[in-house]
């Protein structure tokens, strides 16, 4: 199916033909004509799947459609968990609204730099604001922004932001939202009580869900090494010396900001040039960080799972985690850094003795099996833990304590308040 069959604008049609795409993916074709109807949507499409241009194509459409006022007051505001993902959503978005007519102003604002010049970039409105939740609300408290005119609201990576890190912060802002909207939801991952959350917010939505549909398989291959937790680092250089060449770029997860660090240096000792990346270190740098390993200018990135929702980096062959994520849902999004937009690519997980139970989780969820490696000169020779024996004397029964489902509904309560 062309793009010009989709109802939009032959200004967008143009710019979407500019920024190389041929056709519209899966996600593109479901969700674009809802839309463009004026329709509430929440939308389910694997990581790399173009979903920014599913959402941004139509938004930019009804607002060029839609004179702005002067002063400009923000029509659409697009939430994103990251300031990296808002740097790339707001990039992205400009260059599909370059060819349009009406010159529509898309700000982008996250915290960790300076406010002012970004209060400096909102005096005579905005017609677009692509932003995190923090920064977000700093804005408005500076009355550098106001709300009350919100005719389209986008969560991208919505789970992210329903999830209890941000659910304080979304509520806030959906506070200060008019209540006729509409609202776009969409994301590679919705757990069922999110989801549960999510649908409280969408009005007779259109749900589109793509994931699994035809031609739509999954690009990425995922392998599994068994390998001894102490020796993980030296079976990642085995495994960059072995791929040289093939492995242009790698980027390798761990849980904690110290072993980025860490790791990140072992392997720069070692002639490799590998740096970490995570939430301490300064956004000037970070957005450094990820600009040079775009332009291949480091081999190797060690990141947290700061890296691992939607940031776009074409082309990037490798995926390894180090160390695995917590949940099944960040496995979906780490590895979903490769393989995408019709690429494909690789994901590796070291597994030892004492996470391959949690690895079997994450597996189950995703209804896989995957065969376990192990590499000549790395066999694991460590057993598996013994199981932590419950001496609490209960039994294991939840507590007085308030559950995560139970936190979550509270949060959601207070969103739906203001509402
Ligand atoms: P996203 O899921 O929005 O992060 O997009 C993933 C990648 O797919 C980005 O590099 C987009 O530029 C690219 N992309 C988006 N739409 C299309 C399309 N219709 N055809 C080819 N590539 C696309």
């Amino acid at each position: 199916m062309p793009f010009d069959s989709l109802g939009l604008a032959p200004a967008l049609v143009q710019a979407a033909t500019d920024s190389g795409y041929a056709a519209p993916t899966a996600i593109q074709v479901a969700a674009i004509p809802a839309i463009l109807q004026g329709r509430d949507l929440r939308g389910c499409a694997q990581t790399g799947s173009g979903k920014t241009a599913a959402f941004s194509l139509p938004l930019l459409q009804r607002l060029a459609g839609d004179a702005a006022q002067a002063p400009r007051r923000v029509r659409a505001l697009v939430l994103v968990p990251t300031r990296e993902l808002a740097a790339q959503v707001g990039e992205s978005m400009r260059g599909l609204a370059q060819h349009l007519d009406a010159r529509l102003k898309i700000v982008v604002a996250f915290g960790g730099v300076s406010i002012n010049p970004q209060m400096m970039s909102l005096r005579g409105g905005a017609d677009v604001v692509v932003a995190t939740p923090g920064r977000l609300l700093d804005l408005v408290d500076h009355n550098a922004l106001r709300l009350d005119a919100v005719s389209m609201l986008v969560l991208d990576e919505a789970d992210r932001l329903f999830d209890l890190g941000f659910a304080e912060e979304l509520g806030r802002v959906l506070a200060l939202l008019p209540q006729r909207r509409q609202n776009l939801l969409f994301s590679a991952t919705f757990p069922p009580a999110i989801q549960a959350l999510a649908d409280g917010m969408l009005r007779d939505p259109a749900i589109v869900d793509v994931q699994g549909a035809p031609g739509t398989e999954p690009a990425i291959v995922q392998r599994v090494i068994e390998v001894d937790a102490g020796r993980r680092t030296q079976l990642l250089r085995h495994l960059l010396k072995q791929h040289e060449g093939e492995w242009d770029r790698v980027l390798v997860f761990v849980a904690t900001q110290h072993a980025a660090q860490t790791v990140a240096e072992k392997l720069y000792r070692n002639g490799i040039y590998a740096v970490p990346f995570h939430g301490d270190i300064a956004q000037g740098t970070r957005s450094d960080i990820l600009f040079q390993f775009k332009q291949s200018r480091w081999d190797v990135v060690v990141a947290t799972d700061l890296a691992a929702r939607g940031i776009d980096i074409a082309q990037l062959p490798v995926v390894i985690n180090y160390d695995l994520p917590r949940s099944p849902t960040d496995y979906i999004h780490r590895i979903g850094r490769t393989g995408r937009a019709g690429e494909r690519g690789l994901a590796i997980s070291f597994v030892s003795a004492a996470t391959e139970a949690h690895f079997r989780l994450i597996e189950k969820r995703q209804g896989l099996s995957l065969p376990r490696e192990r590499i000549e000169g790395f066999e694991p020779t460590e057993a598996a833990p013994p199981r932590v024996v419950d001496t609490s004397g209960n039994g294991g029964v939840k507590g007085k304590r308030p559950s995560k489902k139970d936190k979550l509904r509270a949060a959601a309560a207070k969103a739906r308040g203001g509402d």
